[in-house]
């Protein structure tokens, strides 16, 4: 089981919400922040099962790795 208590919040570092880094969950530019590189978010909008002690909620960020392109012939546009 994994537990999401102070330490994983002390290692990390947050990147406190602005106007260049929105808050991903409720998109607030003051407040909120998010876990360089750990896929998390603080938000003190959006309450989730996670409540921080120090206020806000943890949400778990979906993050989308960009996939090496295996072609040789370099990129190609998307086709639907
Ligand atoms: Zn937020």
């Amino acid at each position: 089981m994994v537990r999401y208590g102070p330490a994983v919040l002390a290692a990390g570092e947050w990147i406190n919400a602005d106007s260049d880094h929105p808050c991903p969950i409720c998109y607030g530019v003051e407040g909120c922040g998010t876990l360089r590189d750990e896929g998390y978010a603080r938000c003190l909008e959006w309450p989730s099962e996670r409540p921080l002690v120090a206020g806000g909620w943890l949400h778990r960020i979906e993050i989308h790795r960009r996939q090496p392109v295996s072609a040789s012939s370099g990129s190609r546009p998307a086709v639907d």
